[in-house]
């Protein structure tokens, strides 16, 4: 028993400190989840607002939880504690572990990954949490790409249980191994799947988000889907709320790359519902109208 506990304490060691590169809705989610665990953890963005935005979310998240009995005192004040917010890289000099989240833009994401194995220990791990870049590629960004692999995390972070880990062509076993333990230590369900377009959610997703608009251009109402979905199969939410939680224009733009990657598999769709209604402005909760209006 003792040899296990020594086991996994010789895991948790090499993760002492984090680093999360964006402190956007993805960035600030991660960052608070790994501060609620107890690892200090810089947030560095490149805008002020950015981080304040990010940590008005963690002391919102953090505020409900007291309010509901489960979050006490000193766990709000050491969990704001252990986010360090930044503009600069010198803040994650000695982080164990970085987790990109900045824009979903490859070639900003190649710059930031440069700049981050720059500034980091040798041996320190780099993570990204893109929805859709292939890893393989973003690791081409790294001298030492052995040490990268992707951390696909879902919004909102702190509910949902799964972290999607990407293992790239030259990721090692011990990068793996780390992050595992990471995920664990941040009280998450990490899975281990190969880098291909959409992962393994996003692979069973689009496929049903595709059917969806199909059943639209039929026809079909989409508060009556969803009803159905909702109500009478289930499932936490219908394919329109679920969109809009997602958010159109993101939906819109992980279809075409698994369109692009996947052709023999994935079509896109002529006259999309979901492209149609990005392209009217309607991107769902994030401005307050999609399929639903909002606020
Ligand atoms: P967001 O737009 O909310 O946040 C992005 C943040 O990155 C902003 O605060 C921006 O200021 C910052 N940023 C931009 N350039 C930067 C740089 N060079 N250095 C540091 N910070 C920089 O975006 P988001 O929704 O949080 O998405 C971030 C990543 O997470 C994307 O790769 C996205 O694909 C992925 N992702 C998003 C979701 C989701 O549901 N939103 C889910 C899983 C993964």
């Amino acid at each position: 028993k003792s040899k296990g506990k020594k086991q996994a304490k010789a895991a948790n060691k090499e993760i002492q400190q984090a680093a999360v590169l964006g402190a956007g809705i993805m960035g600030g989610g991660i960052a608070y989840q790994s501060a609620v665990k107890g690892t200090p953890t810089v947030m560095k963005d490149i805008r002020q607002d950015a981080l304040q935005l990010g940590l008005n979310e963690a002391a919102k998240i953090l505020g409900k939880g007291m309010e509901r009995g489960k979050v006490d005192a000193k766990t709000m004040a050491a969990t704001l504690n252990n986010i360090v917010p930044s503009l600069e890289y010198s803040a994650i000099k000695d982080a164990d572990v970085v987790i990109e989240a900045v824009v979903e833009n490859p070639k900003v994401k190649a710059a930031v990954l440069k700049e981050t194995e720059q500034s980091v220990a040798a041996d320190s791990i780099i993570c990204s949490n893109t929805s859709t870049i292939s890893i393989n590629s973003l690791a081409d960004a790294l001298e030492k790409p052995e040490r990268f692999c992707g951390m696909h995390f879902f919004n909102p972070v702190h509910k949902m249980p799964l972290v999607e880990i990407i293992r790239g062509e030259k990721t090692s076993d011990d990068t793996i191994a780390a992050v595992v333990a990471f995920s664990l230590k941040m009280g998450k369900t990490p899975i281990v799947v190969n880098d291909c377009p959409g992962f393994l959610v996003n692979r069973v997703l689009f496929p049903y988000f595709a059917g969806f608009s199909q059943l639209l251009l039929d026809g079909a109402d989409f508060v009556a889907v969803d009803k159905v979905m909702e109500k009478l199969f289930g499932w936490p939410m219908g394919p329109a709320y679920l969109l809009d939680v997602v958010g159109l224009d993101t939906a819109d733009h992980a279809a075409g790359v698994m369109a692009d990657g996947i052709p023999e598999r994935m079509q896109r769709i002529q006259q999309d519902p979901i492209q149609s209604l990005y392209q009217a402005g309607r991107l769902g909760q994030k401005n307050a109208k999609g399929f639903y209006d909002f606020g």
